[in-house]
């Protein structure tokens, strides 16, 4: 298998959509391999079974043009950095060696979010260790991004997603039991509103708005990004 581009987790089936559906799509576009990674399956949710998250997972897979999806199945209400939780990390980590992974907000509102980025964060360092044994050989990607949850950050950039941004909410809806109301045979929830997808369109819309396009995701950074040649760098002042 070659090494992959990019890896994003997150915590349950549908929030890598959410954070960062559009960059992903956008990436794919480009010709880069992506591979997704669920921590749990969301068995805790209001709405759905295992069977009709994964069955909604692999559609939105589809849609966002990644090539993989893992699901580590870890407990969902009770994911924290465990040696467990860290050592599926490691193998996932080692098993498609990205160069570059995206995890959830270390300060997000859910438990599940903060503990999976610490839980991530991690997995990935301890893949890096040639002691680990997985029976892999060992591989730590170098760039870490962060990408948006519910709560908000100082972003370290934004990606412009304006022409992905239609794709992304297909993925998002994709999860049929999650976030569609018509469905009566399950109780409305907050993700089932009009108020949710109005949520959604208009917080990608205010960051885009900070670079002056229609719609963007916003990601931060641990450390400081190096700059090549300050000329090839975008941003608007003025
Ligand atoms: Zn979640």
């Amino acid at each position: 298998m070659p090494d992959m581009d990019v890896m994003a987790i997150g915590a349950h089936p549908d929030d890598i959509e959410i954070g960062c559906g559009g960059t992903l799509i956008k990436l794919a576009q480009r010709g880069h391999s992506i591979v997704l990674v669920d921590m749990s399956r969301g068995e805790m949710a209001t709405r759905g079974t295992i069977e009709t998250r994964r069955q909604e997972a692999a559609a939105a897979t589809a849609i966002l043009g990644a090539s993989a999806r893992e699901n580590l199945e870890l407990e969902d209400g009770n994911i924290h950095s465990s040696p467990e939780a860290r050592y599926r990390i490691a193998r996932v980590v080692r098993k498609y060696r990205p160069a570059v992974v995206l995890l959830p907000w270390y300060e997000d509102r859910h438990p599940d979010h903060y503990h999976t980025s610490q839980a991530a964060y991690e997995g990935l360092f301890a893949a890096g260790l040639v002691r680990l044994e997985t029976g892999q050989a060992p591989h730590r990607p170098t760039r870490v991004m962060y990408y948006m949850g519910w709560y908000e950050f100082d972003p370290t950039f934004v990606v412009d997603i304006s022409e992905q941004f239609e794709q992304k909410m297909r993925a998002i809806y994709a999860y049929t039991t999650q976030f569609l109301p018509d469905d009566q045979a399950y109780q409305q929830t907050r993700l089932t509103s009009n108020e949710y997808n109005w949520h959604l369109t208009s917080r990608a819309a205010h960051w885009g708005a900070q670079i002056g396009v229609r719609y963007g995701e916003a990601f931060r950074i641990r450390g400081t990004m190096a700059v090549d040649d300050p000329l090839d760098v975008s941003f608007a002042t003025f």
